[in-house]
């Protein structure tokens, strides 16, 4: 087992080597620490994964409750999921539970929504997403002769991107650039169109601007532009139609309060309220953290779940490393509502989006001008449509987001007047489908604004998917998952390698668990 490790290890680093005797002493002996900073899905699946390896895990979240971006606010018998709606690849799900010796359906009562959800275009056209052929050709064909055939020419590029970009091109650690740009993975980079723009895909499938963008506007499910996202991602048009949308009874929390009990019954102990102001380094290693009230905790080893921008910048002392990665590419943030509703809307469907006649500027003004669209797209979610136990009797629950552009250092944002205009255009758009006396049935309403995201999660310029996912900072161009330097420091989450998402997310977790298991010489 070590002299497998040793050829891991560059010569110079005798330092490390001892280090692994360490690591692999402790293992034999349970006693290997780790720390997780944060509990978010990647930070709960990295500490049950390895806790179901031998490794002694701690996990430190500076929230009161687990989660993260994938949180729960719960009002006057309202339960609000206040970011993940959307349950995707089921199957990609269920491995983490399966490689945690447990059986997702014993934990998730999960329902499928179908039609996944309905777009409403602004000349006041619909178009149900459904897997009904049918109903979709139905559909199409009365939108733009001839686009049903299109339609299943484009799911079939889709399904080619899902299965070799999850599997090849996702679902594996990149250890050099060579590696990335090999023989082998070049040509597949080129075949799943990785280097072409999604919206420039789409022209060879569609000729209607509403197709146009009812199959490319997913991409804002990892807060990028159609314009700006890789056409790989028309993968994600294709697992909602094949795989489905789905929805855990409960809520999208229920997945996170599963993790949390399955982490807890291998051994991991969580500790909230417990913010990490710094991660400590000594003689090129990372030996533990401080927390806000000055307490220190030591470790063997330490995963970072916490945005990885925000923990270069915050936790450790690379001041130029922070720097660097911060003059990346972001994702957008988005004003969020959540209201509490005194009358049930049957006019909303679970999931409703609204797309912006001007499609092109609705991006533009989110990414580059870091603001408000005067048109902006958004969704609305109406959980107590699937499962009545998410508002009281008769009333409903809306979660409202809005993408707007993220925090910009070097411009002021009034985010109060955005989110004004936010609710006014939102009220405008819903009255105008038939939803017209919302204003005055909303008991109390609940808001994030970018500020909101960036506090409560620490998300760097309040990203909501952190680093953007254009090609330029996708696989090996992503930030990795362990440290140059520190080498017992690892980082997991929507910032790291392969990006944001929660089936996405436990990639990353299972990623960073391999890589911690390697170099501790246990894979
Ligand atoms: C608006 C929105 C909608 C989304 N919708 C979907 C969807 O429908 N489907 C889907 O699959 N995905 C969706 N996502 C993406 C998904 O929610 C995220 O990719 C995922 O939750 C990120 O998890 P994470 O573990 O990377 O990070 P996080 O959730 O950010 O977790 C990091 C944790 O670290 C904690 N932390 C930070 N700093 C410290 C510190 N100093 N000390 C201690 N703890 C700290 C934070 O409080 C947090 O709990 C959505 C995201 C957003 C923002």
């Amino acid at each position: 087992m070590v002299s497998t490790q040793w050829r891991h290890l560059p010569n110079s680093e005798y330092y490390h080597l001892l280090q692994l005797i360490n690591f692999v002493y402790g293992v034999r002996n349970g006693k290997t620490t780790v720390l997780v900073i944060g509990a978010g899905i990647g930070g709960i699946a990295t500490a049950a994964r390895l806790a179901r390896n031998g490794y002694q895990v701690t996990v430190l979240e500076k929230n009161q409750q687990a989660g993260g971006r994938c949180d729960r606010l719960v009002k006057q018998g309202h339960s609000f999921d206040t970011a993940a709606t959307l349950f995707l690849m089921p199957e990609k799900i269920a491995h983490t539970f399966k490689d945690l010796g447990e059986r997702m359906e014993d934990h998730l009562d999960l329902r499928r929504i179908d039609p996944t959800y309905r777009i409403y275009f602004d000349d006041g056209s619909t178009l149900d997403l459904t897997s009904n052929l049918n109903m979709m050709q139905n559909q199409l064909e009365a939108m733009e002769p001839g686009s049903f055939g299109s339609y299943l020419r484009y799911l079939n590029e889709g399904h080619v991107n899902y299965k070799y970009a999850v599997s090849h091109l996702a679902g594996r650690n990149y250890y050099s650039l060579l590696e990335y740009f090999s023989l082998t993975n070049l040509p597949l980079l080129l075949r799943l169109k990785a280097m072409t723009k999604h919206y420039d895909n789409i022209e060879n499938y569609f000729s209607d601007p509403r197709l146009k963008a009812a199959f490319t506007f997913q991409d804002m499910y990892l807060g990028i532009s159609p314009y700006d996202a890789p056409a790989t991602y028309s993968l994600l048009q294709y697992t909602e139609i094949v795989d489905g949308v789905w929805f855990p009874m409960g809520g999208m929390y229920r997945f996170v309060e599963a993790l949390t009990t399955i982490g807890e019954k291998l051994g991991v102990h969580f500790i909230y309220n417990a913010p990490v102001e710094e991660i400590t380094i000594n003689n090129q290693r990372a030996t533990g953290v401080t927390l806000t009230d000055g307490q220190q905790i030591s470790a063997d080893i330490l995963v970072a779940n916490a945005d990885l921008p925000y923990v270069y910048r915050h936790l450790l002392p690379d001041e130029s490393m922070a720097d660097r990665i911060e003059r990346k590419k972001f994702t957008c943030s988005s004003v969020m509502f959540y209201w509490g509703v005194d009358k049930q809307y049957p006019q909303l469907q679970p999931h409703n989006l609204f797309l912006a006649g001007n499609y092109r500027q609705s991006f533009d003004r989110v990414f580059k001008d870091l603001s408000l669209p005067d048109e902006p797209n958004f969704y609305v979610h109406a959980p107590a449509r699937i499962d009545a136990s998410m508002a009281p009797e008769g009333h409903d629950t809306l979660m409202v987001l809005v993408p707007v552009g993220r925090i910009n250092d070097t411009a002021s944002q009034d985010w109060s007047s955005i989110k004004q205009r936010a609710r006014q255009i939102v009220l405008k758009r819903l009255a105008d489908m038939g939803v017209r006396d919302l204003d005055e049935h909303i008991k109390f309403e609940m808001s994030f604004t970018p500020p909101d995201w960036k506090s409560r999660y620490n998300l760097a310029y309040g990203s909501g998917h952190g680093l953007s996912h254009v090609f330029t900072q996708i696989g090996y161009l992503r930030p990795r998952n362990r440290h140059d330097r520190y080498r017992n420091l690892y980082f997991v989450g929507a910032s790291t390698h392969p990006g944001s998402g929660l089936p996405t997310v436990l990639i990353s977790a299972r990623l960073t668990t391999e890589r911690v298991l390697r170099d501790t010489g246990v894979l």
